[in-house]
């Protein structure tokens, strides 16, 4: 039995799925030092709406350090780009010897299997709090768990909402960009003063709408292990 919910993390949604612990997709394969990871072979963009949130609390602000201080992290104007692990030795020796394999006709770029997150821990998952986790982190859900016949009808608010929602942060995202623009400051002209600004800007709230949980009641883990 599998459960997909919306859950707040100090205003900040997110969806959260049971699966996803112990995941059966193959987007979660990974051939790298963390085995269980999920999709977390994702490399974050943080963008000025995360910094902004991270800006408000000090907790918040010692994230924002150790992002931008992280070594693979790259500060563009707008965004900090937090590069994480990949094994292109492993990759390029799996490529190789695996010209025909299943996992290269199901999965469009495999170097995935060989990613990894800078803030996913094995044996613990993501280290970020969800509050300064990007929206894709937040509200990613593969299509082996969206394109499940069985719950059609129940996910789609939640897309609808979703899409509702990544409207309104490319919204505010926008609306940032904007105001570094008037100050003429970016990220990586002036990191100092463009968290100021951000810092003395109001944050903006979005009252996320209520959804009903989604009970699944069969034990897709196991059904789908090894796919
Ligand atoms: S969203 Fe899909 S691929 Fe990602 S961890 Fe969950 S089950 Fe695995
Ligand atoms: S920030 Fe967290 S949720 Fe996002 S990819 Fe990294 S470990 Fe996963």
């Amino acid at each position: 039995m599998g459960s997909i919910y919306l859950e707040i993390d100090w205003n900040v949604p997110r969806y959260a799925c049971t699966y996803c612990y112990n995941c059966p997709s193959i987007m979660g394969k990974s051939f790298c030092s963390i085995n269980n990871r999920g999709c977390c072979w994702y490399f974050p963009k943080f963008t000025l709406l995360d910094i902004q949130r991270m800006t408000k609390t000090l907790e918040g602000i010692q994230v924002l350090n150790m992002i931008k201080n992280y070594p693979g992290t790259v500060v563009y104007d707008y965004y900090l780009h937090a590069k994480g692990f990949f094994d292109r030795d492993g990759y390029d020796k799996w490529l190789k010897y695996n010209n025909n394999n299943n996992s290269k006709m199901l999965v469009r770029d495999c170097t995935i299997f060989f990613r990894a997150c800078p803030f996913v821990k094995n044996g613990v998952g993501c280290t970020l709090p969800p509050r300064f986790r990007t929206v894709v982190c937040n509200f990613f859900i593969c299509d082996d768990i969206l394109n499940r016949e069985d719950i059609k009808d129940a996910i789609k608010p939640y897309i609808d909402e979703r899409s509702r929602y990544a409207a309104w942060v490319e919204w505010e995202n926008r609306s940032l960009e904007h105001l570094l623009r008037e100050n003429n400051v970016t990220l990586n002209s002036n990191f100092d003063s463009a968290i100021n600004i951000l810092q003395d800007t109001p944050l903006d709230i979005y009252e996320f709408p209520q959804l009903e949980p989604i009970i699944i009641s069969d034990d897709w883990n196991s059904r789908n292990k090894g796919a």
